[in-house]
């Protein structure tokens, strides 16, 4: 496979919520710190309750709690125990409720068969119902727990571990990154579909876990699993098979080279922060895709009838944005879709349809069902994402790496402006413009410094205190502006937990208008270019219904109570102009006392449709 060589070039991998990990080898005393320190690197993807089971003779451990990953009693009373497997799950709730009885594992109804599960199980009542039909007993109120009882229930024939696990896994319908260990065995198994999963090979033994992260202290040798593959690790070796294909296989082990540095804070107190200010670097590594790919990456363009950007969230923003440049610069239509509505265009795919989906994690699941949907119109893929390795990679037929290097904070800042300036150098590259914003870009570097050079930052500061209270925030924007303005205001209300709407400037009057009250604040985007004096007009109607101006442009106006400026440059200065409203944002959050890195009820990537 290529990959490899594609790892060693690439500084990181990261992706998706919540997540499980496991250890099973030599270190059979220290395993219960190896799966605490693993869970509280995988904590930065969200997580709501975590736990933990440690596999022993002659009993299972297990320990859960809802809420931070806290130093637990049992670990600093470390008594010498030892344990043959140790695994652990950091949850994000999707089938019920927080509380200590769901979070995972879930063990079967003898105690000894423990499970953690990352994703869904689309068809959990019909096995649930026929587990309880055979007198099975249920602890939880999760999808999950039918798993631990079917494997048991495969058992009760005389099964194997190993082929009741195998024969529990095609019961299974939706999606899983399935971790499970047996008291009587002396392996751990494992198995994936649409939820990521990566063994990590040390000296001491092997590693299992949904994002290298959790392990990079230990090894960076990783094997990463595809859908439908089931692993079975022991101490010494790691055995996979494609229960699909029903063949073993035999696969490869990567070195990744990043290392722990990258997804430390250093001196930040926030993830946010630090990548805030990452993004003087990252908006230029963006842009440095080589020749061969933008070669490849016009070529699609070109040969293409129809072309659909799907994303979600702020990737969704940046596909808008972007639309918009497309359409000044090359005349090209670009039908923008929420990845999760995509389905509902798909008889108007044809093999001729490019869609472009984006993710930054490579996860997300509603852009993964919108690519397999676009595959089977055998339509071509093209992705823009920051993880190579990712599902999403792996199922398109090219990729444009992100280069922005582990976004930890939950909500994306430099992913949004690495896709923005991603996008904004394939729209000049179809018009064969793409050095020019090459070397556009170091301008647009300079431009986030200065943004958020220390002057400018205690000014956002004071405004971040001046209206880090109010009950609504709105943001307007025209043209690649309006799309800058849903970002906006998605980023304050992410992290703030205030009402933050964004709205194109000349809707607002058609509604929105009558939520102004005295006081309320506005940010208005107002580059110079032709939106200027259209939207200066929107924020003097604002502003005559008691609206509180922040305008973000190069050009103050009388109309703006408070002025953002932002350098207008050739290239880029849309994407310039989310930057301030990003770190007011994030002071807001602090501000408020709100961890702006974990805001509550989100995940990192969002890995359930
Ligand atoms: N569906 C499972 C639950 O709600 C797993 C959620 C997760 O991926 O954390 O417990």
């Amino acid at each position: 496979m290529f990959l490899g060589s594609i790892f060693k070039s690439t500084p990181l991998i990261l992706s998706t919520m919540c997540g499980i990990i496991a250890y099973i080898g030599l270190k059979r005393r220290e395993a219960p710190r190896l799966l605490f320190d693993g869970l509280r690197r995988l904590e930065y993807r969200g997580y709501d309750s975590w736990g933990m089971a440690l596999i022993g003779n002659p009993s299972i451990e297990v320990h859960k709690r809802v809420g931070a990953i806290t130093e637990a009693r049992f670990l600093l009373n470390n008594n010498g125990a030892c344990f043959h497997a140790v695994l652990g799950h950091t949850r994000w709730a999707t089938h019920g409720g927080v509380s200590e009885k769901n979070a995972h594992p879930h063990l079967d109804c003898t105690g000894r068969i423990a499970v953690v599960h990352n994703g869904i199980i689309d068809n959990y009542l019909e096995l649930k119902e026929m587990l309880l039909n055979r007198g099975h007993v249920f602890t939880s109120d999760t999808d999950t727990e039918v798993v631990p009882h079917l494997i048991e229930e495969e058992m009760k024939s005389g099964k194997s571990f190993g082929t009741a696990f195998l024969e529990a896994i095609r019961k299974l319908e939706g999606s899983y990154a399935i971790i499970s260990a047996c008291k009587d065995s002396r392996a751990l198994l494992c198995a994936k579909k649409d939820s990521p999963l990566v063994i990590g090979v040390a000296s001491h033994g092997y590693f299992i876990a949904s994002d290298p992260v959790g392990f990079l202290e230990h090894t960076r040798d990783v094997i990463f699993l595809d859908d439908h593959e089931l692993a079975v690790v022991t101490p010494e070796s790691v055995s996979i098979f494609n229960f699909r294909e029903e063949k073993i296989k035999r696969k490869q082990t990567h070195t990744i080279d990043w290392d722990l540095e990258r997804v430390e804070k250093h001196n930040y107190p926030y993830f946010m922060e630090k990548e805030i200010m990452e993004q003087k670097e990252t908006v230029v590594r963006a842009v440095l895709q080589s020749e061969d790919t933008i070669k490849r990456v016009v070529d699609m363009f070109n040969n293409a009838y129809g072309v659909f950007f799907v994303a979600c969230g702020s990737s969704y923003y940046a596909a808008l944005a972007s639309s918009y440049i497309f359409s000044k610069v090359d005349r090209k239509h670009i039908n923008v879709v929420d990845a999760s509505e995509f389905r509902y265009y798909r008889d108007f795919i044809t093999p001729k349809t490019l869609v472009v989906a984006i993710s930054q994690s490579g996860e997300t699941a509603d852009v993964l069902d919108a690519v397999k949907i676009a595959k089977k119109k055998k339509a071509r893929v093209l992705a823009i994402t920051n993880v190579m390795g990712s599902s999403l990679m792996r199922l398109s037929d090219f990729t444009i790496h992100m280069n922005c290097g582990p976004e930890i904070c939950v909500v994306g800042t430099k992913s949004f402006t690495a896709q923005l300036a991603i996008l904004e150098l394939i729209a000049h590259a179809l018009m064969g413009k793409e050095t020019e914003v090459k070397n556009a870009y170091r301008e647009v570097s300079r431009g986030i410094e200065e943004i958020l050079n220390e002057e400018n930052r205690t000014k956002l500061d004071a405004l971040a205190e001046t209206i880090k209270d109010k009950e609504h925030v709105f943001c307007i924007g025209r043209g690649v502006s309006h799309a800058i303005a849903l970002e906006a205001a998605l980023k304050i209300k992410e992290v703030t937990y205030i009402h933050a709407e964004g709205f194109a400037g000349g809707a607002l009057k058609h509604g929105p208008l009558a939520l102004i009250e005295e006081g309320t604040p506005c940010v208005v985007f107002a580059p110079e270019d032709e939106t200027y004096d259209d939207i200066i007009s929107n924020a003097t109607e604002i502003k005559s219904r008691g609206g509180m101006i922040i305008g973000v442009g190069s050009r103050d106006h009388d109309v703006f109570d408070n002025f953002i400026r932002v350098p207008s440059l050739p290239f880029g200065t849309h994407l310039l102009s989310v930057v301030p409203i990003q770190y007011l944002a994030y002071r807001m959050a602090v501000l408020r006392g709100l961890n702006p890195d974990k805001p509550r009820n989100l995940a990192k990537s969002v890995t359930v449709k």
